[in-house]
């Protein structure tokens, strides 16, 4: 029977944010090996569950060896990343010989000494199995997509939704491509196309327009006789590599010259767009002062600055700050604040505490806000999450958590780990029923519509400060290209 491996390490790194990653970061989200990759992903909508569902599929022996990942976070530590890609290779020596292996990475990690991370395991790998086995490499929409990530991989397969509820179906679509691939049934070649061009985090939602609009195209391509796959990354802005920026990939069943046309066809369409990539946020103020004299309830205000899922340290009070300030009443937030927690959990359920919580990591994200309240709920803080959610995982852990109700009427969910707000189950599974509060801050851009969408009146992307701001002139840039739209406004392309 064939034996394909499955593994990988998926990590989003904000360069700007503050502390390395460490080994240490992996151990607490769980490094999964064997049977423990099956267990946390067989019944998740995220890729490793599309990977094995492909055993199944095409009656192939889908073998799970290790998976790797954490938040995204800051720089990964040069030794976490040598040790980490020490087991990759070591598994796959030691269990193979493998007919294909599949990669599940994110695309847009970046260590101390490696900065195309993603590009740097997918060419150790190429070297350890040799040139004719195939390699199958599922990517995040948020990938910043590299040359060597495409002449390492066989076959590359991005999602395509933003939020990313389609993890599985895609890493399905790959593992397919390379099962074919083994049978000698295609023979893929990729292309890649890169403008010089970054769409703003503002604009990444697939469901509306630009992204809809561009993700159309690769629809478009899809119908061109032999095509494969095709893909557009959005890019990951945090990151401060030359790859940055969007990419645009195509996938053809032999023939280089359609692959390459038809990569070009759909940046060329974007590039034409550009003008319509930056996208508007509403001030601090007038957001929290719009959603308090909104008609209808709740309005999810985004908090576009401290976006966990972009790296960020998950414990800005600007909006807290400015909604104790005007005075709004029925507002919900979760802040990460492990000595806040601790506190809550010595004082016990319903006693009254005095807390300075959030604004600890680092001075970008606002200061402590003082705040007395009644502890209602202490919990553990994990959660599952059964419908196809951002990026597909089932299983979550914040930590010890604990909810907060303020004398100002405030719900505060104080957690142990930095929890991206993603599932509505989040706040649920700690008694907490979000439909019935007036303003809910989500530390996101895009990603928690899927889960807040469905309960929202509206949704106000805010323009709050942070490591994650979507103001990227804040960022000092070394290593860009240069020129990059709309940082050089006069970037040609094709050049
Ligand atoms: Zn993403």
């Amino acid at each position: 029977m064939m034996r394909l491996a499955a593994l990988g390490m998926s990590h989003e790194t904000n360069t700007f944010a503050r502390g390395a990653t460490g080994y240490a970061a992996f151990e607490r989200s769980g490094i999964l090996r064997g049977d423990e990759i099956v267990r946390a992903y067989r019944e998740s909508h995220a890729t490793m569950a599309g990977y094995l569902e492909a055993g199944d599929r095409h009656g192939v022996e889908i073998v799970p060896l290790v998976f790797f990942r954490t938040e995204p976070s800051g720089l990964i530590a040069r030794d976490a990343f040598e040790r980490i890609v020490e087991e990759l290779l070591r598994l796959l020596r030691d269990r193979g010989p493998w007919d294909a292996v599949l990669l599940a990475q994110h695309g847009a990690a970046v260590a101390d000494g490696y900065p195309d991370a993603d590009g740097e395991i997918v060419s150790r790998v190429r070297a350890l199995v040799g040139p004719k086995i195939p390699i199958g490499l599922s990517l995040d929409l948020h990938t910043n997509l590299s040359q060597r990530m495409i002449d390492g991989a066989t076959v590359t397969v991005l999602y395509r939704t933003n939020p990313h509820v389609d993890p599985r179906p895609r890493a399905a679509e790959c593992a397919e491509l390379i099962v074919r691939s083994v049978r000698g049934e295609i023979r893929p070649v990729q292309a890649l196309e890169t403008p010089p061009v970054v769409i703003n985090i503002l604009q990444q939602y697939t469901g509306a327009e630009p992204m809809h609009g561009i993700m159309a195209d690769t629809d478009a391509v899809l119908r061109r006789p032999g095509m494969l796959s095709a893909g557009v990354a959005e890019g990951y802005p945090y990151a401060d590599v030359a790859e940055m920026g969007m990419a645009f990939l195509a996938v053809h069943d032999g023939d280089p010259a359609a692959a390459r046309d038809a990569a070009r066809w759909m940046a060329r369409r974007a590039w034409d767009r550009r003008g319509e990539f930056q996208g508007h946020s509403v001030p601090v103020e007038e957001a929290i002062t719009l959603a308090m004299e909104a008609p209808k309830a709740p309005v999810v205000l985004m908090d576009v600055g401290d976006n966990i899922g972009g790296g960020s340290p998950g414990d800005s009070t600007i909006l807290l700050a400015a909604a104790k300030t005007l005075g709004a009443r029925g507002f919900l937030a979760s802040v990460y604040d492990p000595p806040a927690v601790a506190a809550s959990i010595a004082a016990g359920v319903r006693s009254q505490v005095t807390l300075a919580v959030g604004g600890k990591t680092d001075d970008r994200h606002g200061a402590p806000v003082e705040v007395t309240g009644t502890v209602r709920t202490i919990s553990d803080g994990r959660f599952e999450e059964p419908t196809p959610r951002h990026g597909g995982q089932r299983f979550f852990d914040a930590g010890p958590t604990v909810v907060l109700d303020t004398t100002d009427d405030h719900t505060l969910v104080l957690t142990s780990e930095r929890m991206a707000s993603i599932s509505l189950e989040q706040l649920y599974s700690i008694g907490i029923r979000p439909e019935g509060r007036r303003i809910i801050v989500a530390k996101g851009v895009v990603a928690p519509r899927a889960a807040y969408e469905p309960i929202a009146a509206q949704i106000l992307l805010v323009n709050t400060p942070g490591v994650t701001t979507a103001d990227l002139s804040r960022f000092t840039y070394q290593r860009r290209r240069r020129p990059l739209y709309p940082f050089e406004p006069d970037a040609a392309y094709p050049v």
